[in-house]
């Protein structure tokens, strides 16, 4: 295992932040840490890191307690702090060698991270002349300079426009494929996006721990389709896959599909093969956002 976790709590005085958190995550994958905002995520990072003591419970990284072992988890773990503390007036690649000389690691990794960080064209610039997206770069290879076995994320794409968003999100997804990866966020499209598996933490609990593509499987669609005329309900329901029709107003229709592969399409063919106009078609999949909802509010 890369990351056993047992029992921990964790009380800020009155304030119990983490109650009896379980969990283990194995070699390789890249595991959603997912939760709305005071649900206990960054406390969780910062003692698998060493950077809190639990009030109870116990942890080992990479084989290594985080009790007894602090210096060698440390070893073993790349850290990106939330926020990403930088110093922005240094040059992206004397921040790189300050931040080797700190943790006395070899400075020959700076150009291999430059590289598998996507730096290259920035490295020469001071850190407060890049973008948001540029800047988690330099904290992302600052957090593999030492070329930890784990990497944990603590909400590493807030901030982002969309397409530095995306171009983290595929970074993360590339340096994870060696790594262990634990990621924090309170966005469930993060996960399916870049997750193999997804811990769900609301209130300090875990309310869920489940493979995303278990997830998927009971995934449910429904597509809204306005035509130009009047369907029977029942021509609709003897398409593929479909669970069942509601015809809310007019000619607007709400087709219950049980498969998460995109039905858009077969509408589409129906309205074709059938004469129809289509003035209005969308997807939605449900489950995955319904199920975060349900799971950290109704609690
Ligand atoms: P998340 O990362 O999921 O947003 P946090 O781990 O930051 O959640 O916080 C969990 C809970 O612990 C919150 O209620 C927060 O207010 C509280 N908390 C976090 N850090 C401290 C601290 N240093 N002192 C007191 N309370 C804290």
């Amino acid at each position: 295992m890369s990351i056993t976790v047992q029992k921990i709590s964790k009380d800020y005085g009155q304030q119990k932040a983490l109650r009896e958190i379980s969990f283990s995550i194995e070699k390789g994958e890249i595991v959603g840490f997912l939760g709305p905002n005071g649900a206990g995520k960054s406390t969780l990072m910062k003692i698998l890191t060493t950077y809190l003591k639990p009030t109870a419970g116990s942890a080992e990284v990479n084989g290594f307690s985080i009790d007894r072992e602090q210096k060698k988890v440390q070893q073993s773990v790349g850290y990106l702090p939330e926020n990403n503390p930088l110093y922005l007036e240094m040059y992206v690649r004397e921040y790189l060698e300050f931040n080797a000389g700190i943790y006395k690691t070899d400075t020959a990794r700076i150009p291999e991270v430059i590289e598998s960080t996507g730096l290259g064209s920035e490295a020469h610039k001071r850190i407060g002349q890049l973008s948001k997206g540029y800047r988690q770069r330099v904290g992302l290879a600052t957090a593999l300079l030492h070329d930890p076995e784990v990497l944990i994320l603590d909400e590493p794409t807030t901030g982002l426009d969309p397409n530095q968003l995306i171009e983290i999100r595929e970074l993360i997804k590339s340096v994870g494929k060696n790594k262990t990866v634990l990621l924090s966020t309170h966005i469930m499209q993060e996960v399916e996006a870049i997750c193999d598996r997804v811990i769900i933490i609301s209130k300090g609990e875990i309310v869920l721990d489940k493979e995303i593509h278990a997830l998927n499987a009971g995934k449910r669609q429904i597509v809204e389709v306005e035509f130009d005329y009047r369907v029977e309900t029942v021509a609709l329901e003897n398409l593929d896959q479909v669970e069942k029709v509601e015809n809310p107003s007019g000619f607007i229709y709400h087709i219950y599909f049980n498969t998460s592969e995109d039905m858009r399409g077969k509408v589409f063919d129906f309205a074709h093969d059938s004469g129809l106009k289509i003035l209005q078609l969308h997807q939605k999949n449900t489950t995955l956002e319904k199920l975060f909802t349900e799971l950290t509010t109704q609690r």
